[in-house]
């Protein structure tokens, strides 16, 4: 297990995750959940991460997520109004897939 990136949201993190099986790459979200104290710690130690199964498909994981992350043309407005961005082609608010 290897920690492969930290998903701005778990919509996000469920997408990349999604993205990483499709290419053969057993991935899985983890939340780090905090049992107590939680409001005074950075808000960066409560976000969804992206976890690989293997080790060894560290560089194949992260070139999947930079290509989702560097794509400018992935970016568009969906119907019900949200600006999907980051490459993704499903929108996180509705589920609407692209238009093409
Ligand atoms: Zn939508």
């Amino acid at each position: 297990m290897q920690r492969i990136a930290q998903a701005p949201n778990s919509f996000i993190a469920t997408l990349w995750v999604d993205a990483l099986k499709a290419e053969g790459i057993a991935a899985s979200v983890q939340r780090q959940y905090l049992s107590s104290a939680a409001g005074e710690l950075p808000p960066d130690q409560c976000l969804p991460e992206v976890w690989i199964e293997h080790d060894h498909h560290a560089p194949h994981a992260e070139q999947v997520l930079h290509h989702l992350q560097h794509m400018p043309q992935q970016r568009w407005l969906c119907a019900c109004g949200e600006l999907v961005e980051g490459g993704f082609q499903q929108c996180w608010n509705c589920s609407a897939q692209m238009p093409t």
